[in-house]
Order: C-alpha cells, then sequence, then structure tokens
C-alpha cells in the first residue's frame, strides 16, 4: 500500500492517505500490534515519509470515520457497466473486441462487481484464477513507488486469504479479455513479453516495448478521470470509490456483514460495519420491520 505523502496535491490524495492510515491502524490494532508502528502499515519507516506521532494517527483515523465517501448505488453502477461496454461503431471497429474503445471495459468491470484495489486489479494473473469455483486468487499487486510502479506478491501481512469469489458473469467478462489479450499477443509476437497479468499492458500508445508487463497504475487513474469526466460521474469518485461503493450497496442490499467483510479482505466484520453501518439506515428500518412482524407487534395496539 502506497501512502502518499501529506504534501501531494489533491483532495484525493489527501483522503487515500488518511484512509491508508485509518486502515492500517484498524487492522494493526486487530492484530494486537502498536498503533503507530509505520512497519505494520507497509509504509516506509523513514521519517519523512512517516510524519505523525500516535495522537496524529488516531485523528486521522476518526477523520476518516467522519468522511463520507461519493458512492454509486447499484442502478447507476448498472448504467455505468451498460454505458462502459458500447462499441465505439467507428468505421474500424470490431464490436470492440479488438478495437481499443473496450479496451478498459472488463477492468472497470472488475472494480465495480468485485471491490477489489486498484492494486489489486492490475496485479490479477491469469493461473491464480479458479474458473469453476468462480474464484479469484489475489496474490499479487501493482504498486506505485515513488515515480515508479512495480509488479509484487501481495504481503499475506493484512490479508490472510486473499480469495475472492465472483458471479460466473464476471468470469466471462474475464473469458473475454482473455481473448483479447490473445489476438493482441498474436499480433505483437516478440514485441509481447509475458507476465501471466489479466490487465496486461497492450501496445496502445506504447513507446517503450513493455506490452505484456504491469500497467502504470497512474495511467489507469487518468484514463478512469477522463471517462469520469465524459460520464459526468461525481468528480471526486476515484477508483477506491467503487470499493466504497461496492460494500455499501451490499450492506444496503441486506446481504451478510460477514461476507461483504469478507470479500473485501476488511479483517472482521465489526470493521466493516464501523465504516459502513452508519449508512444502512433502509437496512435498519427493515430489520425492524421484519423482527417486529415476526412477533406480530403491530396487532397488539
Ligand atoms: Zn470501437
Amino acid at each position: 500500500m502506497r501512502v502518499p505523502r501529506p504534501d501531494d496535491s489533491g483532495r484525493g490524495a489527501f483522503f487515500g492517505w488518511l484512509e491508508a492510515i485509518a486502515e492500517g491502524i484498524v487492522e494493526s490494532a486487530g492484530r494486537g500490534r502498536p498503533l503507530h508502528r509505520p512497519g505494520s502499515l507497509g509504509v516506509s519507516n523513514q521519517p519523512e515519509a512517516w510524519p505523525l506521532g500516535r495522537d496524529d494517527c488516531g485523528r486521522a483515523r476518526f477523520l476518516v470515520l467522519q468522511i463520507q465517501y461519493p458512492t454509486l448505488d447499484d442502478d447507476q453502477t448498472g448504467r455505468f457497466l451498460g454505458t462502459v461496454w458500447e462499441p465505439c461503431g467507428n468505421r474500424a471497429c470490431d464490436g470492440g473486441l479488438t478495437h481499443h474503445c473496450l479496451r478498459d471495459a472488463p477492468l472497470w468491470t472488475v472494480y465495480a462487481a468485485t471491490g477489489v484495489r486498484r492494486s489489486e486489479a492490475l496485479g490479477m494473473k491469469w493461473s491464480l484464477i479458479r474458473w469453476e469455483e468462480g474464484a479469484i486468487e489475489l496474490g499479487w499487486v501493482v504498486v506505485e513507488e515513488g515515480n515508479a510502479y512495480r509488479l509484487r506478491k501481495l504481503t499475506k501481512d493484512g490479508d490472510d486469504n486473499a480469495v475472492i469469489y465472483v458471479d460466473q458473469s464476471v468470469m466471462t467478462v474475464l473469458k473475454w479479455q482473455k481473448q483479447r489479450q490473445d489476438a493482441e499477443r498474436e499480433r505483437l509476437g516478440s514485441a509481447w513479453v509475458d507476465h501471466d497479468l489479466v490487465f496486461a499492458r497492450d501496445d496502445f500508445k506504447l513507446y517503450r516495448g513493455e506490452a505484456g508487463g504491469p500497467q502504470d497504475p497512474e495511467k489507469v487513474s487518468a484514463r478512469w478521470r477522463t471517462l469520469r469526466t465524459r460520464l459526468k460521474l461525481p468528480e471526486d469518485f476515484r477508483i477506491h470509490d467503487w470499493r466504497h461503493s461496492k460494500v455499501t450497496n451490499d450492506l444496503e442490499a441486506g446481504e451478510n456483514p460477514v461476507e461483504v467483510s469478507a470479500n473485501v479482505r476488511h479483517h472482521s466484520p465489526g470493521y466493516t460495519m464501523a465504516r459502513y453501518g452508519h449508512s444502512r439506515k433502509d437496512g435498519a428500518r427493515r430489520l425492524a420491520a421484519s423482527g417486529a412482524g415476526r412477533l406480530g407487534l403491530s396487532s397488539l395496539v
């Protein structure tokens, strides 16, 4: 996990920074570690990268729990996906199978449908997909490091069981992505260096012969911002907010918090509920009504 320093520009970076701190704190707190030990948060131990003391961490955590992230509900998400899967229809377009217009549709779908982190989707590997089971093991991540980025193993520290389960419709999207990638690899021949990556760098605007390798996360975010503007989505909605949307919508839909929590690899349902439970007004009302109904309360008075 990269923690942007506080002087990184922009509100998104600042909130991302607060959030990373809070996630780290809560997750390490649950494991009985010192709350302020930088190493336990997966960030650098260097003082310039970690200017905070214990009090600051507490304040940051409090702040994060107060932040209302922008989210899209299920209907908005469905409309979004419908739009990103529309081929451009230009003369050179082949329905999007090789045309660049649908280049990122599978990636955006995976973010919206699974709530994985940006780094986790970019590190997904074909060999870690269990097609029949509908499971994806998240063994690798693509992380930013300073001005560079690299593919590295997911540290098991915070994610003991980094397996997510997805619907077969998501698997169908991944099969489509595989077909597209296979066609691309065939076309590129020796210019493609395979890393087993699902969302590998393609050859669109490729300058340095890195097809098949990891994508630059910042470039992915830049493409996200372009799309966000084009589709007039909330202007502060980051890729990571698909994760917030997914958890919020799953809980709103009455899904089991234990499963919701496990699928986003929170260390406990308590953590999930502490962060997202405040938005469960509808769910809470349904629960109250259901409980009253089972007791036959309305017939008493
Ligand atoms: Zn097209």
